[in-house]
């Protein structure tokens, strides 16, 4: 069974990281592309529809809802990273809420990982 893997993040670095990626910047964009090797080994989650995830994997950031200072990075198959924009976030945040209300029931508690920060 695939393992659904979250990785946590600093919110302002995250963003400042998104934002030139989304622009086509090279080493921000090798940043998100290099996010999930670790996992290469892995049966990987898609957060959205439990597929098994593909490489190079799709990731859809989102704010932390129990920690204003940090950022989510969720993996997502390649039928779920190709949706639209506001489709794919509106699915995340909706599951995120969904996961945050039950946080005491053990299978939906996914394995979060902190990436510490660069520099
Ligand atoms: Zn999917």
């Amino acid at each position: 069974m695939p393992e659904l893997i979250l990785l946590s993040f600093d919110r302002n670095e995250i963003i400042a990281l998104n934002r030139p990626s989304r622009n086509g910047d090279a080493e921000a964009n090798r940043f998100f592309e290099t996010l999930w090797e670790p996992y290469r080994e892995k049966a990987l989650a898609c957060f959205l529809c439990d597929a098994v995830v593909e490489f190079p994997v799709f990731s859809e950031i989102v704010g932390d809802l129990a920690d204003a200072n940090k950022a989510v990075g969720v993996p997502l198959c390649h039928q779920c990273g190709t949706l639209p924009k506001m489709v794919k976030w509106s699915r995340t945040m909706k599951m995120m809420r969904a996961m945050h209300k039950a946080k005491t029931g053990k299978n939906s508690v996914p394995n979060v990982r902190h990436i510490p920060r660069r520099r």
